[in-house]
């Protein structure tokens, strides 16, 4: 049985394709050093290595001690980066040193394949949608920048012949898994459907809308809604293909292709919930683009991967899982 290393498996994103990894009959090893990470949805089934990425002594250990034949790398600070000097420092001490540890570890005991966990903030501010992977890349925060290094990086070590790799570029990943084993958990919340949900059963008073004079039909900011089954499903995919040597240096996005706007998701999950929750639109928030919708051409023709939540199941889902942490 093929043994899988999945760093940062006990997040959000990361224990979804664990669980899909055990699903699809592959054995898992859960890396996560539990700074974002919850015990509560690291499955049974795998395996687990409380471990830091930074230190490369013990990642080794890991390596010796499990036979592993591929990785799947999520582990990464917090998406919303402080920028402040206090902070800096040490977040690309997480990330980028961490990652690198990892690329060293895999060359030194002949690891050769790995899916990235990458993000639509590579494009930063797109000048046009959809976006397709050939786009410049202009991230505007550090967690951008930082995922488009490592891309790079990556692409070195492929010409290098030392890694073949997918980096999969994920737009607005949400829902919950569909048996409410894993759900989205960040703290502090800053992502729009679990605020909504959590509005909703009353944990806050209402929903901030940030800004409605964008260039949208409704004014509020279009984006690109991706269930996190289906993006599981994509890393499972793209794996395989890797196995098979069918990919050896790709960057492919990972969205739906269709847009819905903040105003859309509320009423939807007023829909949903049957909870009329308190809105109000405030202020715009800083470096938020009008829209953003991937091009999903790449992933269908390489990957054979379409989405199969469509909105209402993606908040579904989710309301389950926020309900089930009452
Ligand atoms: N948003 C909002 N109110 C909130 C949280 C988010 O209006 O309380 C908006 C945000 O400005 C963006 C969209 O919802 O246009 C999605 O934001 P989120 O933080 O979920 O994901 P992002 O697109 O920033 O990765």
């Amino acid at each position: 049985m093929l043994k899988i290393l999945v760093t940062g498996g006990a997040g959000y994103i990361g224990s979804q394709t664990a669980l899909h990894l055990l699903d699809e009959g592959y054995e898992v090893v859960i890396l996560d050093n539990m700074m974002n990470g919850h015990e509560d949805v690291i499955p049974n089934e795998a395996l687990f290595e409380n471990q830091d990425l930074c230190d490369i002594d013990g990642l080794e250990q890991v390596f010796d001690k499990h036979d592993i034949s591929a990785v799947i790398h999520f582990a990464a600070g917090p998406s919303i980066v402080s920028e402040k000097a206090e902070a800096l420092p040490s977040y690309y001490e997480n990330n980028l040193k961490g990652t690198l540890n990892l690329f060293e570890v895999m060359r030194k005991k002949n690891v050769k394949n790995i899916v990235f966990s990458s993000t639509a903030a590579v494009y930063g501010i797109p000048d046009s949608t959809p976006i397709t992977e050939e786009m410049d890349k202009n991230p505007i925060n550090v967690y951008g920048y930082v995922k488009y290094m490592t891309e790079k990086i990556l692409a070195d070590y492929n010409r290098s012949g030392l890694i073949n790799y997918v980096a999969l570029r994920y737009f607005n990943a949400c829902g919950a898994d569909s048996d409410g084993r894993t759900g989205e958990l960040h703290n502090p919340e800053t992502h729009l459907i679990p605020l909504v949900l959590q509005t909703a059963l009353k944990k806050r008073d209402k929903i901030y809308i940030f800004g409605d004079d964008y260039d949208t039909e409704d004014g509020t900011c279009i984006r690109d809604y991706v269930h996190t089954e289906d993006l599981a499903r994509a890393h499972v995919y793209a794996l395989k293909k890797l196995f098979e040597g069918k990919l050896t240096a790709e960057a492919i996005n990972l969205g739906s292709g269709e847009g819905y706007s903040v105003r859309s998701i509320i009423n939807e999950a007023k829909k949903i919930t049957k909870v009329d929750f308190a809105v109000e639109v405030t202020e715009r928030r800083e470096g938020d683009p009008d829209v953003l919708i991937a091009s999903s051409a790449k992933a269908k023709e390489l990957l054979d991967w379409q989405p199969e939540h469509d909105l209402e199941s993606i908040i579904k889902t989710a309301w389950n899982w926020h309900k089930s942490l009452e």
